[in-house]
């Protein structure tokens, strides 16, 4: 039996990788006073459709939308953002003070699968919503930092930001890019012919080489911003360089969505492939008051699991595991109070080894791969202690319940 196209168990050495990359982006999160939201898998088709606009690739063929059996035109969540929006008005958080909110868990796209290009996909974000501000752009900005580089990756990534400006200077810009590509047609790629009219933004999105190469020439977003949108912008740029994090401006960085406006930046490989986005972010003024709720500006980010995980070094998580037992059947009682004895350490897993005779005890603890065993024996149990056999030197010894723990600790 095959899980469904695009979606993957997670097991075994993987499911530990996505928890380390989950604990990580939990604790800087906390650091900075971020709390947690957590929002449901369905939602109202309208959500999304009303704020990553028709055009978009999610709205137009990536969303699993249906109708239930009430009636109801739910999605599966593609994306975090608008939920999260959805939820700081269902539940009145704008009133919050602190209006930091972080999130993670699984997003549903329906795309080709590939490696890094999954249906079901696992996400980390943060979103802060406000009055617009400058210092919440860097602010983001610096927890990404933070995350990539505990993960050991900031290194094999490029920081790439841009300014989509307003609506209004967008618009404007969208007029002059469509002639742009009309005039240039026959040099366009099939798949961004199709999107002149509708969303020649997204052409720019394109990972066609020859696309590529037209856009040297095209208008840039810079000549259409006001002079606000620009000093705005310029603030960014400025303070990122002084705190020596290291970015470049791509002029043709647009996303995808229709709720972002001005800053829009993406950590990608350093090296050209079609999935090379590990982190992707801007900011979403309106985006709030679309959804009926207050006039908030919002700022934000999301990571793909996967995608962090594709690159990656591996990550050591060999935990020790000691086996428990006994080897007299009078004893099972005493030794499940050793068991429930033992202290919580993060470095030890306890495995309690059970039926058979001692010979299938030792050879279950082998391919459990234990780092050594606690064993229980009539005549150790009298003095109220234990043996501890360790199977890296293969020594033995007998040493005093009471001290397991300690003992343990320094073995
Ligand atoms: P792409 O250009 O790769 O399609 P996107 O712009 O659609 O990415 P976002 O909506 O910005 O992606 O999502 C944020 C992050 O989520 C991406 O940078 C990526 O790491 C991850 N992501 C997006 N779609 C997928 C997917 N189908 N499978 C795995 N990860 C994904
Ligand atoms: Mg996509």
């Amino acid at each position: 039996m095959n899980s469904v196209k695009g979606t993957k168990d997670i097991f075994g050495k993987t499911v530990l990788e996505h928890d380390h990359v989950i604990k990580i982006f939990r604790d800087i999160c906390v650091f900075y006073n971020f709390k947690k939201i957590s929002t449901p898998i369905l939602e109202h088709e309208n959500i999304f459709i009303k704020t990553l606009g028709v055009t978009s690739d999610i709205i137009s063929k990536e969303m699993y939308n249906f109708k239930d059996q009430g009636g109801d035109n739910l999605v599966l969540r593609p994306e975090g953002t608008a939920a999260i929006v959805r939820a700081l008005i269902t539940n009145s958080l704008q009133e919050d003070a602190n209006k930091n909110f972080y999130y993670h868990g699984p997003m549903f796209r329906r795309e080709r699968p590939q490696s890094g290009r999954l249906r079901q996909f696992h996400q980390v974000g943060l979103e802060v919503f406000g009055d617009r501000n400058f210092l919440d752009d860097v602010r983001v900005i610096i927890l990404a930092e933070k995350f990539l580089s505990s993960l050991n990756i900031r290194n094999k990534l490029k920081l790439q930001i841009n300014t989509l400006g307003e609506q209004k200077n967008r618009k404007k810009y969208i007029t002059e890019l469509k002639k742009f590509f009309k005039k240039n047609y026959s040099q366009l790629s099939s798949e961004s012919r199709q999107k002149i009219e509708n969303n020649p933004l997204r052409i720019l999105d394109s990972k066609d080489e020859n696309d590529k190469k037209l856009f040297s020439s095209s208008p840039q977003i810079m000549e259409f911003l006001d002079r606000e949108s620009k000093d705005f912008f310029n603030e960014i740029i400025k303070l990122l360089s002084s705190l020596d994090i290291e970015f470049e401006v791509n002029p043709f960085l647009v996303r995808g969505l229709d709720y972002y406006n001005h800053t829009a930046f993406e950590y990608i490989f350093s090296e050209s492939r079609s999935q090379n986005t590990v982190l992707a972010g801007g900011r979403y003024d309106g985006l709030v008051k679309s959804l009926g709720g207050r006039d908030l500006s919002g700022i934000g980010w999301a990571a793909g699991i996967e995608r962090i995980l594709m690159i990656k070094d591996k990550i050591d998580f060999s935990q020790k595991v000691v086996g428990v037992f006994t080897i007299s059947d009078g004893l099972k009682t005493e030794l499940i109070k050793v068991f429930s004895s033992l202290k919580f350490n993060a470095n030890l897993s306890f495995n309690l080894i059970h039926g058979g005779n001692f010979k299938k005890k030792m050879s279950k603890a082998n391919k459990l791969n234990c780092y050594g065993c606690l064993i229980l024996g009539e005549d150790e149990w009298k003095e109220k202690k234990i043996i501890w056999k360790n199977f890296q030197t293969g020594n033995q010894e007998t040493i005093s319940i009471n001290n397991i723990d300690n003992f343990l600790e320094k073995t």
